[in-house]
Order: C-alpha cells, then sequence, then structure tokens
C-alpha cells in the first residue's frame, strides 16, 4: 500500500534514474534510430484517432460508433507509451510510463472484448458494394413495381372508360323505348324500365368513381394548388346539399400545397360530401375544415356533426366498395374513402378518424409540404442506372 502512495505521490518524479542517454552504452546512431522510430510510431498513433473522430463526426449514423472510440483510445494510448520511450532518452519518468502502460493494457482488453463481442453484429454489416447491390435491386424492383401499377391504372381505366360506352346505349335505348312506346305499357312495365335506368345510373356512378380512382396519381408533376379556392370551388359546387341540409361550415385559412389539383378535389370533395350526406335528420349540419402547420408537414382536420362511426369500422371503410349503410339509407359506391387514402398514400401521409357514433366524425389528414411519390423515387437515376 506504501509503494503504491509512493508511486502515485512521486508519479513525475525521476530521481531515481539516469535519462536513457546515461543508461548503458548508446552510440548516437541507435539511439537516434530508437528515439526517431519511437516518436514516427507515435505521430502515426496519434493520426489515426483523429482520422477516426473526423469520420465519426462526418459520416453521421456509422454503426457501432463506441468500438471506433474505444479503438482509437487504444491507439492513442499505444502512441503515448512510444512518446514516453522517446522522451525519456531525457526525462526519465519511468513512473508516468508505468501508468500509461497499465491504462493501455486496460484499454486494449476492453478493446477486444468490444471486439469479441460486437463481432457477429460487424460481420452482419453490408459492405458498400453490397448496399449498392441492395441498392440496384430495390431501384429495379420499384420500377417494375411502378411498372405494373401503370399497367393496372390503365387497365382499370381503359375497361371503365370502355364500359361507358355500352352503358350510354342502354340508357338512350331504354329512354327512346320509353318515349316511343310509353303509352302502350302498363304499370308494371313502366316500373320495370324506371329500375332498369336507376340501375343504369348507378352503375355510371360506379364507373365514375371507379375512373376517379384510377387515375389518382396518375400525375406526378406538382403545381401550387390553392387549398382555400379549391374548398371553396367544391363548397359552390354543392351548394344545393348545403342548402338542402342547412349545413353551416366553418373554414379555417388553408395552405397551398405542390401537388395535383384533382387528387386533391378528390380528398377534399369525398370528406366533404361525406360530411354533408351522413347527417343526422334531428340536427344542422355543422362541418369545420381546418389546417395546422405541423413543421415538415399540414395536418388537416375535418369534423362534421353527423351519425358517427362504430371504432370497429375506422380500418375497413378506407377499402374499396365498403359500406356501412345500406344504398337506400346513404346513396354511394364505397369508392370515395378508398380514393382519399390512395391520394395520401402515393402523398406519404396518413389518414384516419375519430369518432363518437350519434355526435360526429373528424378525419384527420397529413400531407407532407414535400411530395415525393415512389414514381418520383422510380424516375430518379441519378444514384444507379439499372442497365448496369
Ligand atoms: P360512400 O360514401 O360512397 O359509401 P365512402 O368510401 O366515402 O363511400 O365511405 C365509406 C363508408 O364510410 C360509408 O358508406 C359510410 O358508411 C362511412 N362514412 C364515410 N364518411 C362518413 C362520415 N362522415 N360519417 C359517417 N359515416 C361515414
Amino acid at each position: 500500500m506504501d509503494q503504491i502512495l509512493d508511486f502515485f505521490r512521486r508519479l513525475t518524479d525521476t530521481s531515481d534514474w539516469p535519462a536513457r542517454w546515461f543508461c548503458g552504452r548508446w552510440s548516437d546512431f541507435h539511439g537516434w534510430l530508437y528515439i526517431v522510430s519511437d516518436l514516427t510510431i507515435w505521430l502515426a498513433y496519434m493520426a489515426i484517432p483523429l482520422i477516426l473522430i473526423r469520420f465519426i463526426i462526418l459520416k453521421k449514423g456509422i454503426p457501432l460508433p463506441s468500438v471506433f472510440l474505444l479503438f482509437g483510445t487504444f491507439i492513442m494510448l499505444c502512441g503515448a507509451t512510444h512518446l514516453l520511450d522517446a522522451l525519456m532518452f531525457w526525462w526519465p519518468a519511468y513512473r508516468l510510463a508505468a501508468l500509461v502502460k497499465l491504462l493501455t493494457g486496460v484499454v486494449s482488453v476492453a478493446t477486444v472484448i468490444a471486439l469479441v463481442r460486437y463481432f457477429n453484429e460487424a460481420i452482419g454489416l453490408r459492405t458498400s458494394r453490397e448496399f449498392e447491390r441492395e441498392l440496384l435491386f430495390r431501384q429495379q424492383a420499384v420500377q417494375e413495381l411502378s411498372r405494373s401499377n401503370q399497367e393496372l391504372q390503365q387497365f382499370a381505366y381503359v375497361a371503365s372508360h370502355d364500359l361507358q360506352s355500352p352503358l350510354k346505349t342502354i340508357v338512350n335505348y331504354l329512354t327512346l323505348f320509353e318515349s316511343k312506346y310509353g303509352e302502350q305499357l302498363d304499370t308494371d312495365a313502366r316500373r320495370m324500365i324506371d329500375t332498369s335506368t336507376a340501375a343504369a345510373d348507378r352503375m355510371r356512378t360506379l364507373i365514375n368513381d371507379l375512373l376517379d380512382f384510377s387515375r389518382v396519381g396518375s400525375v406526378v408533376e406538382y403545381k401550387p394548388v390553392d387549398l382555400n379556392e379549391l374548398v371553396a370551388e367544391i363548397l359552390n359546387e354543392h351548394q344545393e346539399d348545403i342548402r338542402l341540409s342547412d349545413a353551416t361550415i366553418e373554414l379555417g385559412p388553408l395552405p397551398t400545397l405542390m401537388a395535383h389539383r384533382t387528387d386533391l378535389k378528390q380528398v377534399f370533395q369525398n370528406l366533404i360530401t361525406n360530411g354533408l350526406k351522413y347527417r343526422r335528420t334531428d340536427v344542422a349540419v355543422r362541418l369545420s375544415i381546418q389546417a395546422v402547420d405541423e413543421g415538415s408537414a399540414h395536418r388537416f382536420v375535418i369534423a362534421d356533426n353527423g351519425i358517427g362511426i362504430e371504432p370497429q369500422h375506422y380500418d375497413r371503410i378506407f377499402q374499396i366498395f365498403q359500406r356501412l349503410h345500406g344504398r337506400s339509407t346513404y346513396p354511394g359506391t364505397g369508392i370515395g374513402l378508398a380514393t382519399c387514402k390512395k391520394v395520401i398514400d402515393i402523398y406519404g401521409g396518413k389518414i384516419w378518424l375519430d369518432s363518437m357514433p350519434g355526435a360526429g366524425t373528424t378525419f384527420y389528414l397529413t400531407i407532407p409540404k414535400k411530395i415525393k411519390t415512389v414514381q418520383h423515387y422510380a424516375q430518379t437515376d441519378s444514384l444507379h442506372s439499372v442497365s448496369r
């Protein structure tokens, strides 16, 4: 114990030993070879941790930074032992040298333990070549997905577009038939014609909704869209519904987004018309449309005081053709919210709701200020060329 206390008290005391030059017989060449070699090793050992620290600072998010730091400390301490070895030719600080060696020993054992511990994790890390291969693969997958998506969209568009023409013929002929032979038809025959015309009308609405759904996200060239103006246009187009439902609409200031106008119109139109449609018969409709700036995104809140939705249906209503009511109670196709979700998904946002059955529903949606769609990524050729 006394020896230990004495050791630390006289840590830098050099009076017990001669300087290394005077310890044994050194030729100038031998001594300087020793000194210069030690100093060279020390310099190199100092440079390595500095490079590592700079690397960690510049390359944010590198894996296992603590192992890097430990390794850097180990190298730096190794360097310090060589510096002291060189200095001892003039300054025989043997106690200090022993302490630095002890520290180096402890840190080197810790480095070995860390390396063994993180070995498997380090083996699992991908090399830049592996990353490159994966990136290439992902890019190809995105392009493939985007191509098949375009094909599907094209298919849905062509199918719904081509269905319109025979439907128009059916409606026209039914109308013609009724006007030509109406006088001779009995009530039963008229009822059949009315039912067929109503079914054809329903089909037209369905086809139009499907067309809107398939068109969503097809345009990736965005322009500024003033939502104040867009929502005013929607409200204007639904003046009659607003008047009939005696609706009060609270409209907060809305932002301008860089997006595709038709996509955004689909979203706001579906949410607003649902707010007007799914109303309670005993109260006047109150609809609120607000926007909150969340930094990197806008959050929109569209609230109504309508019939509400049971929590178990929150996910289901965003699926295409899913409806909670019969057509006779509330008309509709079950495509509106699926269209909203499709737009918001493509724009990289989120849509969800909160509702109180019998009291009202609030839809929330976020839209990033900088919209980047999958097509944008697929079109990126700045990283690698897929044909490589
Ligand atoms: P549609 O209105 O054509 O049926 P949507 O996809 O717009 O289709 O809506 C799906 C279902 O979600 C609707 O059938 C309705 O039951 C429910 N829903 C949508 N919006 C509201 C709302 N604001 N209040 C109550 N129920 C709603």
